[in-house]
């Protein structure tokens, strides 16, 4: 059995900081199972060239990061149901006859997360999304699947998350407001699904949105969590939690449906919580 014919890897542009080798090749030796993970920067025009090579060299399955979730949808001649209501994937697997196939694990890499490692139903909560990108697209479903009661969805660009509210098709629990129409709202739940812990900005809410019990979730880690969790702490949450565990359970997503097996993520997750 050569490392070759058990090749995988992540595609991303930049790509170098990327935690998904580690973590596959973690899930990998945990398991008994021989394989190279990768990491293969491609910039935009190139994706597509480099992930048909990639497979046609033999790779057995690929994630997919920023900036090209939404292309490695439209190179797939199949897509999951996740992949198509996220309208983006992080997961490509070959097909017979050269086709892929695209999945998206972050709606259920994240619910896993809040549910089994933080232990929070969501069934029952009100929820506040803030924003309407690829990763936001994919947490609304799952968390309309999970059982809330009404999410709210918020966006810098209001029509994006108009049109998410719409795709969900549920006006009597999942609808819009405007960013700065939030006085008077509180909410068991608020996840962070923008850019701005990366590229700036500023979380510009209420604080009384919060109740003793409220739990906020960043899907950023380590520094670029740090604005949301600056805010969530000064709005006086006692439940804080960070994208890290969701990045461990998306990856574990993507092992199960390459590999038939499930690893045990949480020695994965402590391992890497030491660090960020
Ligand atoms: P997208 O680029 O698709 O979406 C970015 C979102 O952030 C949009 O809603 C955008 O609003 C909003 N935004 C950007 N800048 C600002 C600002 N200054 N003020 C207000 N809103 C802003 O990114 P993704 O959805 O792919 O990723 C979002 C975040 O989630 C990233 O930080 C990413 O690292 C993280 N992530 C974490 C994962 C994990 O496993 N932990 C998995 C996937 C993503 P607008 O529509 O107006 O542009």
């Amino acid at each position: 059995m050569s490392a070759e014919a058990h090749r995988f890897a992540v595609f991303g542009h930049p790509i170098a900081h990327s935690l998904s080798p580690q973590i596959h090749q973690a899930f990998a030796d945990q398991l008994g199972i021989r394989l190279s993970y990768e990491t293969i920067d491609a910039a935009p025009d190139q994706f597509e060239p480099a992930v048909r090579r990639f497979f046609a060299e033999g790779g057995l399955g690929a994630n997919v990061t920023m900036p090209h979730k939404i292309a490695a949808l439209n190179v797939a001649a199949e897509r999951s149901e996740a992949a198509i209501r996220a309208g983006a994937a992080n997961t490509l697997t070959p097909l017979v006859g050269g086709k892929l196939q695209a999945h998206n694990t972050d709606g259920s890499g994240f619910v896993r997360d809040i549910t089994e490692r933080h232990s929070l139903d969501l069934r029952g909560h009100d929820a506040l999304l803030l924003g309407a990108g690829g990763a936001a697209r994919a947490v609304a479903w799952a968390l309309m699947d999970a059982g809330v009661q009404t999410l709210t969805i918020v966006n810098r660009s209001p029509d994006r998350a108009d049109e998410l509210a719409d795709a969900i098709g549920e006006p009597a629990r999942c609808h819009t407001r405007y960013w700065d129409d939030l006085e008077g709202k509180c909410f068991d739940l608020v996840v962070n699904a923008t850019s701005i812990g990366v590229i700036g900005g500023s979380f510009d809410l209420p604080m009384s949105i919060l109740q003793d019990h409220s739990t906020c979730y960043d899907l950023c880690y380590g520094a670029a969590a740090a604005d949301f969790k600056g805010w969530a702490t000064a709005a006086g949450t006692r439940y804080f939690r960070d994208g890290l565990g969701m990045l461990v359970e998306q990856a574990a997503d993507a092992f199960e449906r390459w590999h038939g097996q499930r690893p045990d993520t949480d020695p994965v997750y402590n391992l890497l919580r030491q660090r960020y």
